[in-house]
């Protein structure tokens, strides 16, 4: 077999997921069908979650240096009154970043592949396009062709991932059916560079629930502002796309005075969820496995998040240091999870393009002190490896500041990591557990309080960083061990 995993498409779940195989150090074959990173609008916004997953794989102060910090969303009615509120905390979060960034995606893709050099055993190609793929339930044998040079060729592996994208090839090839959650509108989506200061416009995201033409307008970094707005059904994609056309929509925020129109395309935004992720030896991630609205901007989030939680288990099938039946957690875990956030994008979605009444805000999120104010969610895992009796497992464990000044993620590398308070860990001899990183906690004040905050005395954490278990006495923490042990060898 020529290379562990071969990767379809170098979007940015491809890139992600090819650096953090790289640190794994798998031999990885990423084939791409362009020449080129596509530059139309997409992406603007991640969040702190992701840039915990950019730090695991070294690029978030690179990633940081080209981001803003986002100080969250406002839902206006068709006159400017505030129907919905959702602000983003000020400051480093429990994940040690902020909790909303503003980006340019094709600068974070420029990132993610060029952090890829670094690894001698990851290979790229460019103007590739997988045109045949065949399980041969030892390996997986891919063919392609050179869009260039019409050349064509075939590579052998242990597993394929498509982060092929929403029209992917390898969900064909696996015969996934969507799962489709019933949101499909088509939206304009224009990017304008600023000619000169307009301060007015505002730091945050607004969503204007004006019934006669719902839009969105973002504050990108530097002089970047987008807006996205809806379509009718009776007006035509070409048409509306036209300068002349999307200056008249613009028209009451900027002129051309005030900016130039740098990139315009019509999409149409869908909600659905490929209703299996894995076939065999072929797996999918990124917008090849699901779809949403951009609404809470979570599309790309959701397929970094992806990557984060099927690369170190690859490795461990990869490598012989786990059944591959360790995969099937991949769909079981993500799939609720990435469904809560596509149902939140559509129901929102929803109020943004119906007539957001007040009322009808405040049904869909309200608070309890009778205000329509509405916090960032934070799902655990669907079924998988964790103990589903455990209301603690299954979650990101924060990111506590080390009392050095470091990060507790680049002290746990990438492998499991447990988190114990001495006490517990004199009950019971240390060398049962050095197959895991140990920190104790009586050193480290920050990770003390996140145990405390969390009432437990121990937690197991996994290498993207989610909780396997936790333990309160050693017998619980003996049952932690064998429990990870599942995975074979851990570390
Ligand atoms: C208007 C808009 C706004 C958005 N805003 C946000 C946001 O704010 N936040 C957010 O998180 N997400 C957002 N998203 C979603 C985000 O852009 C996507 O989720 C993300 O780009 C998907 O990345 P991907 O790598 O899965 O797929 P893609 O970026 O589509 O990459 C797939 C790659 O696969 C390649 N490929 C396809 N077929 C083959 C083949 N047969 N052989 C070889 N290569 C192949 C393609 O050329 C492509 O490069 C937005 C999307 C849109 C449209």
């Amino acid at each position: 077999m020529q290379f562990d995993v071969v990767i379809i498409g170098l979007g940015p779940v491809g890139a992600a997921l090819a650096n953090l195989l790289g640190l794994f150090g798998l031999k990885t074959m990423v084939l791409e069908r362009e020449a080129a990173i596509y530059n139309l609008p997409r992406a603007v916004h991640f969040d702190d979650e992701v840039m915990r997953i950019f730090q695991a794989i070294g690029v978030a102060e690179e990633v940081a240096g080209v981001a803003r910090i986002n100080p969250g969303m406002r839902f206006v009615d068709a006159d400017g009154t505030l129907l919905l509120d959702w602000p983003r905390p000020e400051g480093i979060g429990p994940n040690g970043w902020n909790s909303s960034y503003r980006f340019h995606q094709p600068d974070l893709e420029q990132i993610l592949r060029r952090s890829l050099d670094r690894f001698g055993h990851v290979t790229t190609r460019l103007n590739t396009e997988c045109t045949a793929i065949d399980d041969r339930g030892s390996h997986v044998e891919v063919h392609y062709r050179n869009n260039r040079t019409g050349e064509t060729g075939q590579i052998s592996a242990g597993y394929l991932v498509g982060c092929d994208g929403a029209r992917s090839f390898v969900r064909q090839t696996m015969q996934a059916a969507m799962d489709d959650l019933g949101f499909r509108e088509r939206w304009l989506v224009v990017d304008v560079l600023l000619k000169r200061p307009r301060p007015d416009l505002g730091d945050h995201t607004v969503q204007f629930c004006d019934p006669a033409r719902p839009s969105t307008y973002v504050r990108c970094p530097e002089n970047r502002r987008r807006w996205e707005i809806s379509l009718r059904d009776d007006e035509d994609a070409d048409e509306i796309s036209t300068s002349g056309s999307v200056w008249q929509l613009l028209a009451k925020w900027l002129t051309p005075q005030d900016a130039e129109l740098e990139r315009k395309a019509v999409y149409e935004f869908r909600s659905v969820v490929a209703g299996e992720w894995r076939n065999g030896r072929l797996l999918l991630a990124g917008d090849a496995a699901h779809q949403t609205p951009p609404f809470m901007g979570q599309g790309l989030c959701a397929g970094i998040r992806d990557v984060s939680n099927l690369a170190w288990k690859l490795a461990r099938c990869s490598t012989g240091c786990a059944d591959d039946s360790l995969l099937d957690t991949y769909a079981s875990e993500r799939i609720p999870h990435v469904r809560q956030y596509i149902e939140t994008a559509v129901r929102l979605g929803g109020l943004i393009n119906t007539s957001a009444t007040q009322e009808a805000l405040q049904a869909a999120f309200p608070q309890a002190d009778g205000s329509a104010r509405m916090a960032s969610i934070a799902p655990p895992l669907g079924p998988g490896l964790h103990n589903a009796q455990d209301p603690r497992a299954g979650r990101l464990f924060p990111q506590a500041a080390l009392a050095n000044g470091g990060r507790l993620d680049d002290k746990c590398g990438t492998g499991f990591a447990l988190i114990v308070d001495e006490d517990l860990l004199a009950e019971h001899e240390l060398d049962r557990y050095e197959k895991f990183l140990v920190q104790t906690t009586r050193s480290e004040p920050e990770i003390r309080r996140c145990l405390d905050q969390m009432n437990a005395r121990a937690v197991l954490l996994r290498p993207d960083r989610y909780i396997l278990g936790t333990a309160d006495t050693t017998t619980e923490l003996k049952h932690l061990v064998t429990q990870a042990s599942k995975t074979k060898k851990v570390s």
